[in-house]
């Protein structure tokens, strides 16, 4: 079908959480912006720098008054390029890692609306890397694996039975009510001793990491009131972690 509508919608990762670990193709990309709706997980930083005559809507799923769903965020990016703007779709990390971004562009495209995608950092790999912590290392580990703990019925997902086999390093997302189910899995495939490190609110100001054993995972959730976000890192690989002087005093090495 021939686009009719003039301006793409451009579906842009904000990064992991630190407003400057946005990619500078994105940021000239919000400046120019009508409209930008942004999700839950985007530092709200960013704007401060942006002309106050762009409009942001909020459409995360997080707010206490109203549960945006996915066919109301599709309603609002219908609205919005109706009305001629230049739209901007702002999500956490990179807009395909579990961003529902290709949900959002079968949806614009079945109107012939064109889209962009303009790839982030994902937390998978920008919040490890901002403690030092190596995803793949030489004669430890060759590979990782990026897993929802749940799947889109609210299950534990069936990839993590496999994953827990595997020597790779694991990055969960999304699995902070899950700990005690996830320990479950891991402990079932012999893997009490891995070691474990809870990332939380990665590369922003009160982040906290945790590191622990998979026997003690969940007890150290509890202990320390483990909150969303974070990311579970599994793996031989959260032994490597060398302190380094703004996260030292928050390691917990037990
Ligand atoms: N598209 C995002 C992921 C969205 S799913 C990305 O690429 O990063 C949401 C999950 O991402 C959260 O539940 C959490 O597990 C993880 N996450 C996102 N930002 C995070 C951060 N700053 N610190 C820790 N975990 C984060």
């Amino acid at each position: 079908m021939k686009s009719t509508y003039k301006h793409p919608v451009k579906l842009i990762g904000a990064g992991p959480g630190d407003p400057e670990l946005i990619t500078l193709k994105a940021w000239k990309a919000l400046q120019e912006a009508d409209v930008i709706l942004y999700d839950a997980l985007v530092n709200k930083e960013l704007f401060k720098d942006l002309d106050s005559s762009i409009e942001l809507i909020y459409v995360g799923k997080r707010n206490n008054n109203h549960h945006y769903s996915q066919d109301e965020i599709h309603t609002e990016l219908l609205c919005q390029v109706f009305e001629g703007k230049k739209v901007a779709r702002l999500k956490g990390g990179d807009p395909f890692v579990f961003g529902r971004a290709h949900e959002e562009i079968e949806f614009l495209e079945a109107f012939g609306i064109k889209t962009e995608v303009i790839s982030g950092i994902s937390s998978v790999t920008g919040g490890p890397g901002s403690i030092n912590l190596p995803l793949t290392r030489r004669g430890i580990t060759q590979s990782f694996w990026a897993i929802t703990a749940t799947n889109s019925e609210g299950q534990l997902s069936r990839d993590l039975e496999l994953a827990a086999k595997s020597n790779a390093t694991k990055v969960i997302l999304m699995g902070t009510k899950k700990v005690s189910e996830i320990q479950e899995v891991f402990l079932k495939n012999g893997q009490e001793d891995t070691a474990v490190a809870f990332l939380e609110n990665a590369t922003m100001p009160e982040e906290r990491l945790i590191t622990t054993t998979v026997s003690k995972m969940k007890l150290s959730a509890e202990k320390n009131h483990l909150k969303s976000p974070a990311l579970i890192i599994i793996g031989e690989v959260v032994k490597t972690l060398i302190p380094i002087e703004t996260f030292e005093q928050k390691l917990n090495l037990n």
